[in-house]
């Protein structure tokens, strides 16, 4: 058996058709959705990242801005530019790249951002929504994960999913997201042991690890879902996931490549949360009307 693949890269251009065909609307009604990306510090990757962030609202039709400032910003500073964000009403999304420089405590500045514009989906209101089933942000990359899922039509209830990885990030939302579909959840971490134990009886395998390799052919069960979130380099410095591709895609009947599987849909995901942000808001705005 050969896996299907799911292609991150085409469902993304579908699912930002949709969100450039909504925020047209929105502008028709004279709102147009807003992201602010905060970068302090020269990270490279995060540079990387955070333009192709603002690219990706450009190219579908959202405002976005980019703020940067140096790797000396202050904490104090930082919180009162999150601050003003909170306050400008063109301004629908709040996104603070992370790392931050050590000297600034990132769960602090996560915690300023308003709940209503965290399109990230990590400050603890949008995690205590989620537990709770309740309306909120969900963080973009096990979104994007429950996108694709959806998209192969695949119903997890009743199904086991095994989730490898337990950060705030990815790893504990995406369980909640599958266990809010009715599946049973198993959450591994590297404590766990037996790994293999537990995703043999996996029917859908999210691997959120951060290490190559760390799911192999042996450890699938023939026709389980396999979603790689995992963002590594190989030995000629290759982006891979934590999937040993070649060997699983034999053994699973879906897989999702790295690169253009998860990766791609992580941002999408954000553009469709800001979107969301601003439809919400002007929502109230016709309630207060
Ligand atoms: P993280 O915070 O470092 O968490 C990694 C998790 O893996 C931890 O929970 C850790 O367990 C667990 N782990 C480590 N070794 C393990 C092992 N041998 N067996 C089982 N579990 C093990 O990383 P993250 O932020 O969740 O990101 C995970 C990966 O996804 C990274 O490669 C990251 O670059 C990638 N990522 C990709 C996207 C995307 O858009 N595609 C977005 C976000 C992240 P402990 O908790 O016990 O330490």
């Amino acid at each position: 058996m050969t896996a299907q693949r799911i292609d991150g890269n085409a469902l993304s251009l579908q699912l930002r058709a949709d969100v450039a065909q909504r925020t047209a609307a929105l502008k028709a009604n004279g709102i147009t959705p807003g992201l602010a990306v905060i970068l302090v510090g020269e990270n490279p990757a995060s540079q990387v990242y955070v333009r192709n962030k603002v690219k990706a609202c450009r190219d579908s039709g959202l405002h976005s801005v980019l703020e940067q400032y140096p790797d000396t910003m202050s904490e104090v500073e930082l919180l009162s530019r999150v601050e003003a964000l909170n306050n400008d009403p063109s301004i629908h999304g709040i996104l603070v790249q992370l790392p931050l420089p050590a000297h600034i405590d990132a769960q602090k500045v996560i915690e300023a951002i308003s709940p209503v514009k965290d399109v990230d989906g990590f400050h603890i209101a949008s995690a205590g929504a989620l537990m709770t089933g309740m309306p909120g942000f969900w963080p973009c990359t096990p979104y994007g994960c429950m996108k694709m899922l959806e998209s192969i039509g695949y119903d997890l209830k009743g199904k086991h999913a095994v989730v490898i990885g337990r950060s705030n990030i990815v790893g504990k939302p995406m369980a909640m997201m599958l266990l809010q579909k009715n599946a049973t959840v198993t959450i591994c971490h590297s404590a766990t042991q037996n790994l293999k134990a537990m995703t043999l009886q996996a029917d859908v395998i999210v691997a959120a690890v951060g290490k190559r390799k760390v799911l192999t052919a042996d450890m699938v069960k023939p026709g389980a879902v396999v979603l790689d979130v995992g963002m590594n380099r190989n030995e000629e410095g290759k982006l891979c996931g934590d999937v040993d591709f070649a060997g699983v895609e034999q053994v699973a009947g879906y897989i999702t490549p790295v690169p253009g599987g998860v990766g791609p849909m992580t941002i999408t995901m954000l553009l469709v949360n800001t979107l969301e942000a601003a439809e919400r808001s002007a929502a109230c705005t016709l309630i207060q009307k």
